[in-house]
């Protein structure tokens, strides 16, 4: 399934596909057309910023307006609830928008590695057919799902890991502070750490193109939607992620009750080194 490096015609495709998705948002929303002069790495890298950048503040601003302004007394209505103040809201957006460039080359490598046909990455889904494509999908997510728990797991458990980069995502956890602009709150290294396997997944598994661009920006809302302190009940995942009871993994809680042993860490760890991402 994984194209020859050799075969540059179908190579080309990804780039040219890529290339389609840089003129489309970047002319949308870039003023002026001095980014059609830079590289074609570089384009997809503003791509990618701009494209994280709009959803983590759209994301973020519509779930403040209609839960914490619009519709605040109809989700916040228990002691446990918590609206963040402006100031914790604020920080956590200086610290996401200063790791943004970083996040942001991530995606760019992955594509730059696709363009190149060093990983699995294929362009159409006739080339596998509909019930392969599916299963392959599934592969892919679980690759994540398990791979980034464990990070995630790793970060927590191995003290200098979590005292100096994944603390700094956890200082706005708090019950009271958390709020979706902390989603991408991280160190930079740490959302390194977090975003490798990805870069695994499209190296072993057959992964349609289009299908890993959409997965990429859906975990931006994700990421951006599960940090919050409110008390919701209309969604389990929600809630138990913003109790701060679980470590999840890149999108349940599921695997840390497999995971987790009698004795074991996350039996007596403080909640409120838990929770989020
Ligand atoms: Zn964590």
């Amino acid at each position: 399934m994984a194209p020859a490096a050799g075969d540059s015609d179908y190579l080309r495709q990804f780039a040219g596909e890529a290339e389609w998705y840089n003129e489309v948002f970047l002319s949308a929303v870039v003023p002026g057309d001095w980014w059609r002069r830079l590289p074609h790495p570089l384009r997809s890298w503003l791509r990618n910023l701009a494209g994280v950048f709009f959803l983590y503040l759209t994301c973020g601003f519509i779930w403040c307006f209609v839960i914490y302004y619009w519709k605040r007394h109809a989700f916040t209505r228990t002691a446990r609830d918590s609206v963040p103040t402006v100031r914790a809201m604020r920080k956590q957006i200086v610290v996401s928008l200063k790791a943004m460039p970083f996040f942001a080359a991530f995606p760019t490598v992955y594509e730059y590695m696709i363009e190149s046909g060093w990983t699995r990455c294929f362009l159409n889904i006739s080339e596998t057919g509909w019930a392969m494509y599916v299963i392959y999908v599934a592969l892919y997510l679980c690759f994540l799902e398990i791979s980034i728990y464990w990070i995630h797991r790793g970060l927590h458990d191995i003290q200098p890991l979590y005292k100096y980069l994944h603390a700094t995502h956890h200082m706005y956890n708090k019950e009271h502070a958390l709020s979706p602009f902390a989603g991408l709150a991280f160190n930079p290294l740490d959302g390194v750490l977090q975003g490798i396997p990805h870069l695994f997944a499209l190296l072993l598994i057959s992964t349609h193109f289009r299908t890993h661009i959409a997965l990429l920006f859906i975990e931006v809302v994700w990421t951006t939607y599960i940090h919050d302190c409110i008390h919701g009940k209309i969604w389990q995942v929600v809630y138990n992620f913003g109790q701060g009871a679980r470590l999840p993994g890149n999108f349940t809680i599921e695997l840390d009750t497999l995971y987790t042993f009698p004795g074991s860490r996350a039996e007596g760890a403080e909640p409120s080194s838990l929770g989020g991402a």
